[in-house]
């Protein structure tokens, strides 16, 4: 017993700072593009070294990518419409206590991954407020993964449906917003907006935690203005 007090009195504070803070990225990290020669669709990039190779674009360290707008994943230059906030009303309810309800509608469970990982000390989703629950009569928001399988589909329409009013959906991962390396695939509906209304999209195949705290953070508005 002590023992344990001990060694959890060395490890220390293990949250990090964010958002008044980024934490260093390690080398193999890939963010947003960079150096963009030609047009980039964000939501359709699996961030592998392929797509980069061919010379249109370099990896950049930066984490934001979150947009509200499916037109401003295509990347023309360096510049990107990052997501701008809720209205006042919808950040008066959800500004400081937002219930989202995920959903997996296919995929290979990456993004899954991720999403799990901003609840660790490290991120504390829910230090902002942020919790999953299981019901979606419980949720404010929708956390979509994957591409959308025709298996899928009913049950997140009924997931939807289930949710009260006002409520907010969120497509995580190239596979939420384009079908990502599923695209084209007869047994897929190429993303969630093709199902229910999208609200925020966070582009990544998987996306970086930060990016996807990033993006419920600016459509909360709980980020600094100049971030
Ligand atoms: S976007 Fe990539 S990591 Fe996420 S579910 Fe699809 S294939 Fe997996």
């Amino acid at each position: 017993m002590w023992q344990i007090l001990i060694n959890r009195f060395k490890q220390g504070y293990r949250t990090i700072a964010y958002p008044k803070q980024v934490p260093g990225f390690p080398g193999r990290y890939r963010g947003r593009p960079v150096d963009v020669k030609g047009p980039v669709n964000l939501g359709e990039l699996l961030f592998n070294e392929e797509a980069a190779a061919e010379g249109c674009f370099t990896y950049s360290k930066d984490h934001r990518m979150a947009v509200s707008n499916k037109e401003d994943l295509v990347a023309q230059g360096d510049e990107i419409r990052l997501a701008g906030a809720l209205n006042d009303k919808m950040k008066r309810l959800f500004g400081r206590s937002l219930k989202l309800r995920q959903v997996c509608a296919g995929g290979c469970n990456g993004c899954e991954a991720e999403i799990q990982v901003t609840n660790i000390v490290v991120f504390d989703l829910s230090r902002f407020g942020i919790q999953f629950v299981a019901s979606p009569r419980h949720a404010d928001g929708l956390v979509i993964t994957g591409p959308v399988t025709k298996n899928m589909e009913l049950a997140l329409k009924k997931t939807y449906e289930a949710m009260p009013h006002p409520k907010i959906v969120i497509a995580v991962g190239s596979c939420a917003i384009s079908g990502g390396p599923f695209r084209g695939s007869t047994e897929v509906r190429n993303g969630a907006d093709s199902v229910v209304p999208v609200d925020l999209y966070i582009p990544g195949c998987p996306p970086h935690p930060l990016t996807i705290l990033d993006g419920l953070l600016r459509m909360l508005d709980r980020l600094e203005k100049k971030q």
